[in-house]
């Protein structure tokens, strides 16, 4: 059997240091906030290479506490990917604002900087740019965009912990990043959690201030907040793994490279894009093939897990059936039919990657 994600596989490998790590905080019984909690948000934000990091609840609540934390104006438009898990645009209509979707590059399946240019209007004021599957979008291009037009940018790095572009890291290059540590991301706590990156001191400090209450300190609320924090405990777990993680990264690299290197040449299916600009995070390896149901079954049938991210696109989703974008032709749209995710992860042993590789090439055989 080769699992598509080892959760266990991975909590054996470090088992001693992690029960260690979690009697820690038990031991301290400091559960919200604390030292664990100031711990982690310094390692990340220095891991990621930004200046403030503030934990939060989990990916969606960043998300929506960065869009909060913007103050964009009513009735602002903010663009953003149609292909990508549904919290994306959730926490833009939670806000009240209008969800614009742009269509994705049809080789890197990341968001067009071309398509967001012709979806800007006298609106638009954000545009959320997603890492999807660990492949940075062309950020230069988004940013540069996004100055010329006077837009707020949040880039969503919920699967792209560790991806560059042109050398920069993601979650240091829009006014804010928003991670999420949900168990099967790059990085993942033992329950939901998550992260809001940024530049500028002010908009970190009221994103910290939104997660908590709009609190400044005990009883001192300088405005209606929320409850989104992260907990003493996940935040001891995801410091004892952000020890590893860099190995992790590499290792979903070496089996990217080796998946890449037996798949090559089969006609019938596409291989994710290398460009040389990108170091892509790996969170998902997604090949797309006409024939992905009957090769789904076929993996199955030898004992291989897939997923599909993602089988039906935002815009086609019954959330926006009466969205305005609901029905139009996007790459995104079409992509959702021949998307299959391969076994990825630090579990897998090269000889797994070949047994999957091999059972691919014979499914093309026949
Ligand atoms: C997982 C994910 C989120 C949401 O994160 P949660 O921690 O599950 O709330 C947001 N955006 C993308 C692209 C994701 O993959």
């Amino acid at each position: 059997m080769i699992k598509f994600l080892d959760l266990h596989a991975q909590y054996l490998s470090i088992k001693e240091e992690m029960d260690a790590a979690i009697a820690g905080v038990i031991e301290s019984s400091a559960f919200i906030g604390g030292p664990a909690v100031r711990e982690f948000e310094a390692s990340f934000g220095n891991w990621v290479g930004s200046p403030h990091c503030v934990g939060v609840g989990n990916g969606t609540d960043a998300l929506e506490i960065a869009i909060e934390a913007l103050a964009l104006p009513p009735g602002s438009e903010v663009i953003l990917p149609a292909n990508s898990f549904i919290a994306t645009s959730e926490a833009v209509g939670r806000a009240g604002l209008k969800v614009v979707f742009a269509d994705v590059d049809h080789q890197t399946y990341v968001l067009d900087p071309e398509s967001v240019r012709q979806h800007i209007s006298a609106k638009t004021s954000a545009i959320i740019p997603v890492h999807l599957y660990g492949h940075p979008c062309d950020m230069p291009a988004l940013m540069a965009l996004a100055a010329e037009h006077e837009l707020k940018v949040i880039e969503d790095c919920a699967q792209a912990h560790g991806a560059r572009i042109d050398g920069q890291t993601v979650g240091t290059i829009g006014d804010f990043a928003t991670f999420s540590f949900y168990p099967g991301k790059n990085l993942g706590a033992y329950g939901d959690a998550g992260a809001i990156t940024a530049k500028d001191d002010a908009l970190a400090k009221r994103a910290r201030m939104i997660a908590n209450h709009g609190r400044v300190a005990k009883y001192e609320h300088e405005f209606e907040g929320r409850n989104s924090r992260l907990d003493g405990l996940q935040a001891a777990i995801l410091s004892t793994k952000l020890r590893h993680l860099d190995k992790w990264i590499e290792r979903r690299i070496a089996v990217a490279d080796r998946y890449t290197d037996r798949l090559t040449g089969i006609a019938g299916i596409t291989l994710p894009h290398r460009g040389n600009r990108a170091r892509h995070a790996y969170h998902l390896f997604v090949v797309r093939t006409a024939q992905r149901d009957a090769l789904a079954i076929h993996l199955k049938s030898r004992g291989i897990e897939t997923g599909i991210h993602y089988p039906v696109a935002l815009p086609r989703l019954a959330a926006y059936a009466n969205h305005p974008q609901a029905q139009v032709d996007f790459f995104a749209a079409r992509m959702g039919a021949e998307v299959l995710s391969l076994p990825m992860g630090e579990h897998l042993e090269l000889d797994q990657v070949d047994e999957v590789c091999a059972a691919i090439r014979d499914f093309f055989k026949s």
